[in-house]
């Protein structure tokens, strides 16, 4: 089973998506991976088409984990978000192959399933705490039982404007202190609102410092959140100690990360309890797993990153993992742009406030080429750059 062809293509339904083809020499045989990286599509697409496909061509496609440590670590040059973002679309697409080869989904090769479904959170965001708490009750009818809570603050957009237009020069304004007395006033609000029942969470961004993180997490501790995602910024992970030291509040981290040596202290110290890598942007299945394997030994739960800035190739992973490890807590979900349906068949679907995958072979998931062409790249489509009242540059 030899790797005969490697072909990456930009597809833009509704977003930007980096996708890989990697075909063998046995007909029809091929799988697809994603290695979207928002904002940074095109130095991936260059690293793989320049520099990993050639390496690939005649290379055995089920040797995953070989192809996996000779591109990490044979290579000279390793991790970071445009390497292990490439590496990612070549082993999802490999990890499909091997699927497809043995007639199996991708979760019975990583052990079978242990579970049903994968217990899903919706973002419920809102501009007031009316909007969010009618997004929840909205989820809650379609069975859903965790939900993201964000919220419009004066001073502090939760929303950037959509209509903007240049985005390479947009910025929103971010300031501290009334976002840090928002947020506890949120909570109260949609415990009164709702009850004691709903699951909520929040993601800070990595927009506070240690201390700031601290007294967010103690002050939110009377509201119980299912967990406080990125309260600081990830480049001095050790300052989760301060934050861990100083609250009760389940704590979750890891969106921004590479690779599973990043995760080690946050883990293996027990600073976090949920670990929310991104499978496309830290090496892939093969990475997760592990990632995985070592959280549990700490009783550290994986909640893999959901957002809809990767391609559903990469929801459809998540979910095969999910199904697979025993450690799993939740998992984030999208709402795709409805002309993602046009490009992509076999992608994760809800049910009951779950995700779920069929037992297709492989990840399930296909694409539709022809359709995919029809959306061409958008270019610089990025996010905007936060600013303080004083004009200088505050943490996405
Ligand atoms: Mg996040």
């Amino acid at each position: 089973m030899k790797i005969t062809n490697v072909n990456v293509i930009v597809t833009a339904p509704g977003r930007n998506y980096v996708l890989v083809k990697v075909e063998t020499d046995q007909a029809g045989l091929y799988g697809w991976g994603d290695a979207t990286l928002n904002g940074r599509e095109l130095a991936v697409v260059a690293l793989l088409q320049d520099h990993l496909a050639p390496l690939l061509i005649g290379r055995d496609a089920g040797r995953i984990e070989d192809i996996w440590q000779s591109i990490f670590r044979g290579t000279y040059w390793r991790g970071g978000p445009v390497m292990m973002t490439a590496l990612a679309g070549i082993d999802l697409a490999l990890w499909d192959i091997k699927g497809k080869a043995a007639g199996l989904p991708v979760y019975s090769l990583l052990g079978g399933p242990t579970r049903a479904a994968a217990l899903a959170y919706r973002h419920c965001d809102g501009r007031d705490v009316q909007e969010i708490a009618d997004n929840i009750r909205a989820a809650q009818a379609e069975g859903f039982r965790v939900f993201r809570a964000q919220i419009d603050v004066p001073g502090s957009m939760a929303f950037p404007d959509p209509t903007w237009v240049d985005r390479t020069t947009y910025s929103v304004p971010f300031e501290d202190a009334p976002y840090l007395r928002a947020i506890p006033r949120m909570f109260e609000a949609l415990r009164r609102e709702l009850g004691d029942e709903p699951e909520i969470l929040h993601d800070v961004h990595e927009r506070l410092t240690p201390i700031q993180a601290s007294l967010l997490a103690a002050a939110l501790e009377p509201y119980h959140p299912f967990f406080l995602e990125d309260p600081i910024r990830p480049e001095h992970k050790e300052s989760m100690r301060l934050v861990r030291q100083n609250s009760r509040v389940p704590l979750a981290m890891g969106e921004l990360f590479s690779h599973r040596w990043e995760c080690l202290p946050l883990i293996t110290e027990q600073l976090i309890d949920y670990v929310r890598v991104d499978i496309a942007h830290i090496g892939g299945i093969t990475e997760a797993r592990k990632i995985a394997a070592i959280a549990e030994a700490y009783h550290v739960q994986m909640a893999f990153h959901g957002a809809p800035d990767t391609a559903p190739i990469a929801h459809a992973a998540n979910v095969h993992v999910d199904m697979a490890i025993p450690n799993f807590g939740v998992q984030e979900s999208s709402i795709f742009p409805p002309e993602t349906a046009e490009v992509f068949t076999g992608t994760p679907y809800f049910e009951n406030g779950s995700l779920k995958v069929t037992d297709a072979p492989g990840l399930g998931t296909d694409v539709d080429e022809r359709a995919a062409a029809r959306f061409p790249y958008r270019p610089q489509e990025y996010l905007p750059t936060l600013r303080r009242a004083d004009g200088s540059v505050q943490d996405w």
